[in-house]
């Protein structure tokens, strides 16, 4: 089992795509492990995008980030990270694949609605960046009974 992070982004809260967007990755079978609303910080965010740091677009993306709160989850399941990443779609939401997330719901490279971890070492630090171990749970589901018989 990997986890992964998600942010649902300003503009996912602000377009009503909250429930959307979790109704696709949980009906996927990938399991919540930790699930919250929370401001981003700046200290939090060049943490979070210190590989745009010094790109001329930075401040507007740590802008857009701040406009609202964002719903983060920590998802649980078998190669949750590849997985997920392959449900959002390309960072260019207009060119993101018909069924992904960005290709249903999004047109633009900055609002693209969600963010997750883009390998297992980058989740391996993400996870931790949002959320406490307190925060994190670990319970039964019938996602081994049945989503994932027999891999
Ligand atoms: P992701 O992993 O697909 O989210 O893409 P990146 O890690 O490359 O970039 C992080 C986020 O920064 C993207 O999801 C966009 O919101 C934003 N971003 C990336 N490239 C650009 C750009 O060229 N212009 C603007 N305005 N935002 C960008
Ligand atoms: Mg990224």
């Amino acid at each position: 089992m990997e986890r992964t992070l998600v942010l649902l982004k300003p503009d996912a809260v602000q377009r009503d795509l909250v429930g959307e967007i979790i109704t696709r990755l949980e009906r996927k079978g990938l399991k919540i492990a930790g699930l919250k609303m929370m401001r981003l910080s700046d200290e939090l965010l060049n943490e979070h995008y210190s590989h745009l740091v010094g790109r001329s677009f930075f401040p507007e993306v740590k802008s857009f980030m701040q406009l609202t709160p964002v719903v983060a989850l920590c998802l649980e399941g078998v190669e949750a990270v590849d997985t997920v990443r392959a449900l959002c779609g390309i960072t260019k939401a207009r060119e993101a694949a018909p069924g992904t997330i960005r290709g249903e719901f999004a047109m633009s490279v900055q609002a693209n609605l969600i963010h997750c971890s883009d390998s297992l070492e980058t989740a391996k630090a993400e996870v931790p960046r949002f959320f406490k171990a307190e925060e994190l749970f670990e319970y039964k589901d019938i996602l081994e009974t049945y989503v994932y018989n027999s891999s």
